[in-house]
């Protein structure tokens, strides 16, 4: 028992929070970053930030993540870090030559007030961004949202510094993918170019974290959405953000500076959502969708259909990052299984409200929290009250499931103990396949493992 001290009664917290569900914002700033290609990140703040940024993307990505760092000491802590960030940028434009840096802060340079604005206009006035290349910025303080409010404020950062505006409409589509893996972007890419639509996604990791072993390090690996083509995003004639919390504002931004129409979508996980994430796609470039979607299509729901008697009326417990959470809860109600607990540490914007109004009909007793309290400690709990047949979520639920004996499918942000989520999609009908297959493994492992001989099937 490795939570054996997780009480049974829920308490109401006020001030605690005990195995937050989230992240610190810098690394979806830095992660955000990295789907530029020649993109070299920076960590406003000490070391230790810096380092923990890169190791926790480096753990789950299995990839080296670099990285530039200000390396704040004692005096930068109580006078700023001006010095150590000019300092910082000739270092990296001399040594790395990256086309991009891109700099968050952190919560101690927040903390002392440092004006990142200020800071690169000086470092830009002072000469020491060299010609064509550019320095782009965002805040991060990590002591409010998640690793998906810094995702997002670096996507800001992107449009903010690299979307240009020419005048001269383009006949493509924005994609914003939202904080997926490499795979997915690549699958949601895929299904674009299928549909002959023309588009530029941005972020984009897929070719930058899960980069083949050649047995030469790049620095700068081939992967990442080009600064050109971002740049290009003000004359599209849409924009598609998937997720609202890693991808809204951007998108409000681009429509803000460049009017650039948007629609927010859910990532396209499972079949509803990928069904919409079609239908959006081919609404906004005005074509009709190529024959081959049905036959993807059919495919996921013949999956379905042949296997629902596994699925039907399981209780599931998920938690993780709420642009997921979302379409997987719609996909689990899709499967006829039921969401029954659902916890995001990321605060904002009405998350119970929208999960009760998917679950009213088919599970109006779901438990959903989100913001600080909603932890990994009250998801143990609400387990402990109501015992589920599935958990879904990251490497951390690994302990609820072996204390509680639940099967349990690995699925978000970090997953450290595993491998795949790089390289196989979960977005998309065939993504949706992908995670059909993981859920059922799990359910039918502990079927075969618990059975009696007289019950233990061959065919199943
Ligand atoms: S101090 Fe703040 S920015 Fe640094 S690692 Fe901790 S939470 Fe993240």
């Amino acid at each position: 028992m490795l939570l054996r001290h997780t009480p049974k009664e829920v308490a109401d917290r006020k001030a605690l929070t005990i195995n937050p569900a989230k992240t610190c914002q810098p690394i979806g700033a830095m992660y955000a970053a990295l789907g530029v290609h020649g993109c070299l990140p920076h960590s406003h703040g000490s070391q230790g930030c810096c380092s923990y940024h890169r190791s926790a993307l480096t753990r789950h990505y299995k990839d080296p993540i670099m990285a530039g760092t200000s390396s704040f000491t004692e005096g930068s802590s109580v006078f700023g870090g001006q010095s150590n960030l000019l300092a910082a940028l000739t270092n990296m434009f001399t040594i790395y030559n990256p086309d991009l840096v891109a700099i968050h802060s952190t919560c101690l340079s927040e903390t002392i007030g440092d004006d990142l604005a200020q800071i690169v206009k000086k470092a830009t006035d002072d000469g020491k961004v060299p010609e064509g290349k550019k320095v782009i910025y965002c805040n991060t303080p990590s002591y409010v949202g998640s690793h998906i409010t810094g995702f997002s404020n670096m996507c800001c950062g992107i449009v903010k510094g690299l979307v240009e505006h020419t005048g001269v409409a383009k006949d493509q589509v924005n994609i914003l993918p939202g904080w997926v893996e490499p795979s997915d972007m690549k699958e949601m890419k895929r299904i674009a170019k299928d549909m002959g639509i023309k588009f530029v996604m941005f972020p984009d990791t897929d070719g930058v974290v899960d980069t083949p072993q050649t047995g030469k390090f790049e620095m700068y690996p081939a992967g990442g959405a080009k600064i050109e083509d971002i740049a290009t995003a003000g004359d599209s004639i849409k924009t598609l953000a998937c997720g609202s919390w890693a991808s809204e504002d951007a998108a409000k931004l681009l429509d803000g500076n460049f009017k650039v129409p948007y629609e927010v979508l859910d990532i396209p996980v499972g079949l509803s959502a990928t069904d919409r994430y079609v239908q959006a796609l081919a609404s906004a470039a005005k074509i009709s969708i190529p024959a081959s979607f049905i036959t993807e299509r059919g495919r996921l729901v013949d999956v379905i259909s042949d296997m629902s008697q596994y699925l039907y009326g399981k209780k599931v417990a998920i938690f993780g990052d709420p642009d997921q959470l979302i379409p997987l809860t719609e996909f689990l109600l899709d499967l006829d299984m039921i969401p029954t607990h659902i916890v995001s540490g990321t605060p904002g914007k009405r998350f119970e409200k929208k999960i009760k109004e998917l679950c009213a009909e088919k599970a109006p007793n779901v438990n959903v929290k989100n913001g600080e309290r909603a932890d990994m400690f009250l998801m143990h709990q609400w387990i402990k009250n109501e015992p589920v047949d599935l958990l879904i979520g990251n490497t951390y639920g690994k302990y609820i499931a072996r204390d509680e004996d639940i099967p349990f499918v690995r699925y978000g942000f970090p997953i450290v103990d595993r491998i795949g989520h790089s390289y196989f999609p979960t977005v998309g009908y065939n993504g949706g396949i992908r995670l059909l297959e993981k859920m059922l493994g799990a359910i039918m492992d502990k079927i075969d493992r618990d059975a009696p001989e007289t019950k233990f099937e061959l065919v199943m």
